[in-house]
């Protein structure tokens, strides 16, 4: 069987190396441009650096219209060697291998190809709005970006199309990284006593944060807020006393945590000797199960698989999460046809089969609105 259209194109997004660092999306989104831009969809491209291109693209008549995101760079390869080529996209049992291909070039490619699939209800009524990302991975700078410089109409819902294997998840957690720094007094080695211990004081602030309670409830879906301690750096040879520390602190948190709030416990806890500096902050993204467009979400979901969907969460961050500053009370959805445990893996893969279900999921989706 010859395969779909959303295929190929995941095939060729996944043959473009957009790793992030340093990403170079660039390619990819004129990939994607020049179909979108042939179905007649109005184009506004961004870049927030040179190569780091994002794309807004807006077909339609009206207010309202249908928006779909996604991000077209990817993480890099790791160290584990790879048994198939990362950007290949070679199809092997029907599956397509490659970095991206679960996260989330099949994503973009099929609300894309879904969209391309219905033009003519799409030219007629709202229409939809595709926000498609560079920078994503690293901290959603392709969405800041694009809050700031570009149009942005306020759509009717919007889809994540990030891996959930067709599922629904209705948010996840935000995400607040910060870095703590001590500033100590540098004194040789052999006369400590002198001196003042940057990482003697990052340390004890550290094995303090063991006892940071959150004052958050668990949430249904998303669980306990948490806390870790990435990485620490300090001193500069064995014989000195260290004058300076850092360490970075990932937060994750839940709907109805203030992360200014979260902020002020944790610098209050580690004590003023640490400075904390923000290095990422995007706030948790949930939309209540009984919102009535989640209905027809699960109804599209029902009628393309048969399934019948829950209540989950994710536990990555996503656009969704920028992209909610300026769409506050726009309902949102997770759902992809990348396989969720594939993201971020060496010999990354999403089913083919996954692909057209979402395109049909996303076809209804639009019939709907
Ligand atoms: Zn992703």
């Amino acid at each position: 069987m010859k395969p779909s259209a959303a295929t190929e194109l995941t095939r060729t997004l996944v043959r473009i190396d957009t790793v992030n660092p340093p990403g170079n999306e660039r390619a990819c989104i004129e990939v994607l441009a020049g179909v979108l831009g042939d179905a007649g969809f109005a184009l506004h491209r961004q870049e927030f650096a040179p190569g780091r291109t994002s794309l807004v693209a807006r077909i339609g008549k009206g207010e309202w219209p249908l928006a779909f995101t996604g991000h077209v760079d990817t993480v890099p390869l790791g160290h584990a060697p790879w048994s198939v080529d990362p950007f290949g996209a070679e199809m092997i049992d029907g599956r397509i291998y490659g970095r991206g291909a679960s996260d989330m070039k099949a994503g973009v490619a099929a609300f894309v190809q879904a969209c391309l699939n219905r033009l003519d209800a799409l030219r007629a009524g709202p229409g939809a709005l595709l926000v498609i990302t560079a920078g994503e991975e690293t901290g959603c700078e392709g969405a800041f970006d694009l809050l700031q410089n570009a149009p942005l109409a306020l759509p009717s819902a919007l889809v994540v199309g990030e891996p959930t294997a067709n599922r629904i998840w209705l948010g996840h957690k935000g995400a607040l990284w910060l870095r703590g720094t001590a500033r100590g007094v540098t004194a040789h080695g052999a006369m400590p006593e002198k001196g003042r211990n940057a990482i003697g004081m990052a340390a004890g602030a550290i094995a303090h944060l063991a006892d940071f309670r959150f004052h958050a409830c668990r949430h249904a879906a998303l669980g306990q807020p948490t806390l870790n301690v990435g990485t620490i750096r300090g001193g500069l040879n064995i014989n000195s006393v260290p004058d300076h520390c850092e360490f970075t602190l990932d937060l994750r948190t839940v709907p109805g945590q203030a992360h200014a709030d979260v902020r002020a416990a944790v610098a209050a806890h580690v004590g003023e000797h640490i400075e904390l500096s923000p290095l990422l902050d995007v706030p948790p993204v949930w939309t209540d199960a009984a919102h009535p467009w989640i209905a027809r979400v699960q109804q599209a979901v029902r009628e393309t698989t048969g399934r019948d969907e829950g209540i989950a969460g994710a536990s990555y961050f996503t656009d969704a999460a920028a992209l909610q500053l300026a769409w506050a009370e726009v309902p949102v959805v997770i759902l992809g046809p990348g396989e969720p445990a594939m993201a971020h893996q060496t010999d990354e893969y999403c089913l083919v089969e996954r692909i057209d279900e979402a395109v049909a999921i996303y076809e209804r989706l639009i019939d709907g609105t």
